[in-house]
Protein backbone atom coordinates (compact mmCIF):
# COMPACT_ATOMS: atom_id res chain seq x y z
CA UNK A 1 0.00 0.00 0.00
CA UNK A 2 1.66 3.32 -0.96
CA UNK A 3 1.15 5.79 1.21
CA UNK A 4 1.63 9.71 0.02
CA UNK A 5 1.09 13.32 1.80
CA UNK A 6 -2.32 15.00 1.50
CA UNK A 7 -2.59 18.66 2.64
CA UNK A 8 -6.01 19.20 4.81
CA UNK A 9 -7.69 21.87 5.93
CA UNK A 10 -8.32 22.34 9.92
CA UNK A 11 -10.00 25.30 11.09
CA UNK A 12 -7.86 27.12 13.68
CA UNK A 13 -7.06 30.16 15.86
CA UNK A 14 -4.32 32.14 14.04
CA UNK A 15 -3.18 33.19 17.51
CA UNK A 16 -2.84 30.19 18.82
CA UNK A 17 -0.95 28.67 15.74
CA UNK A 18 1.70 31.85 15.75
CA UNK A 19 2.07 31.10 19.50
CA UNK A 20 3.08 27.34 19.10
CA UNK A 21 4.65 27.93 15.34
CA UNK A 22 8.27 26.92 14.42
CA UNK A 23 9.31 28.53 11.39
CA UNK A 24 11.47 26.59 9.27
CA UNK A 25 14.10 27.41 6.50
CA UNK A 26 16.80 25.13 5.88
CA UNK A 27 17.32 23.02 8.81
CA UNK A 28 17.15 25.60 11.66
CA UNK A 29 14.02 27.94 12.35
CA UNK A 30 12.85 30.48 13.89
CA UNK A 31 10.33 30.78 16.89
CA UNK A 32 7.18 32.79 15.05
CA UNK A 33 5.98 34.13 19.10
CA UNK A 34 9.03 35.42 20.27
CA UNK A 35 11.45 35.40 17.14
CA UNK A 36 14.36 33.41 18.78
CA UNK A 37 16.63 32.22 15.51
CA UNK A 38 19.00 28.77 15.32
CA UNK A 39 16.25 26.65 16.77
CA UNK A 40 16.60 22.95 15.68
CA UNK A 41 12.70 21.49 15.27
CA UNK A 42 14.16 17.67 16.14
CA UNK A 43 16.05 19.06 19.35
CA UNK A 44 13.99 22.31 20.33
CA UNK A 45 10.23 21.06 21.20
CA UNK A 46 10.05 23.91 23.29
CA UNK A 47 11.53 27.50 22.72
CA UNK A 48 14.75 28.10 24.86
CA UNK A 49 14.13 31.56 25.12
CA UNK A 50 10.13 32.22 25.78
CA UNK A 51 9.16 28.52 26.58
CA UNK A 52 6.57 28.50 24.39
CA UNK A 53 5.75 24.02 23.38
CA UNK A 54 6.10 23.58 19.68
CA UNK A 55 2.73 22.15 18.02
CA UNK A 56 3.02 23.43 14.05
CA UNK A 57 5.78 23.61 12.07
CA UNK A 58 5.90 25.72 8.29
CA UNK A 59 8.81 25.20 5.89
CA UNK A 60 9.87 28.53 3.77
CA UNK A 61 11.82 26.58 1.69
CA UNK A 62 9.13 24.59 -1.04
CA UNK A 63 12.33 22.11 -1.45
CA UNK A 64 13.33 21.24 1.67
CA UNK A 65 9.48 20.04 2.60
CA UNK A 66 9.67 16.55 1.58
CA UNK A 67 13.23 16.27 3.58
CA UNK A 68 11.92 17.95 6.34
CA UNK A 69 8.83 15.68 6.09
CA UNK A 70 10.76 12.59 6.06
CA UNK A 71 12.75 13.26 9.15
CA UNK A 72 9.46 14.33 10.91
CA UNK A 73 8.00 10.48 10.31
CA UNK A 74 11.42 9.05 10.74
CA UNK A 75 11.89 10.77 14.26
CA UNK A 76 8.34 10.14 15.21
CA UNK A 77 7.57 13.80 15.79
CA UNK A 78 3.96 15.15 16.68
CA UNK A 79 4.16 18.78 14.67
CA UNK A 80 1.07 19.68 12.34
CA UNK A 81 3.46 21.03 9.51
CA UNK A 82 0.72 24.15 8.04
CA UNK A 83 1.08 25.56 4.61
CA UNK A 84 3.37 28.86 5.05
CA UNK A 85 0.92 30.95 2.93
CA UNK A 86 -1.77 30.20 4.73
CA UNK A 87 -0.33 31.51 7.93
CA UNK A 88 1.36 34.71 6.38
CA UNK A 89 -2.33 35.29 4.69
CA UNK A 90 -4.14 34.96 7.75
CA UNK A 91 -1.45 37.09 10.18
CA UNK A 92 -2.06 39.86 7.30
CA UNK A 93 -5.58 39.94 7.15
CA UNK A 94 -5.35 39.96 10.83
CA UNK A 95 -3.05 42.86 11.11
CA UNK A 96 -5.47 44.71 8.50
CA UNK A 97 -8.18 43.94 10.41
CA UNK A 98 -7.13 45.74 13.70
CA UNK A 99 -6.65 48.69 11.58
CA UNK A 100 -9.93 49.50 11.19
CA UNK A 101 -11.30 48.27 14.61
ZN1 LIG B 1 10.13 31.63 21.50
Amino acid sequence: MKEIYIRTWIKKNIDDVTKHLLIIDDLYGMCANCKEPGLNFIKNKICPKCGTEFLYLTIRNKNEIGKILNRIELEKLSYIVIEKEDWEKAVAKKSIDSLFQ
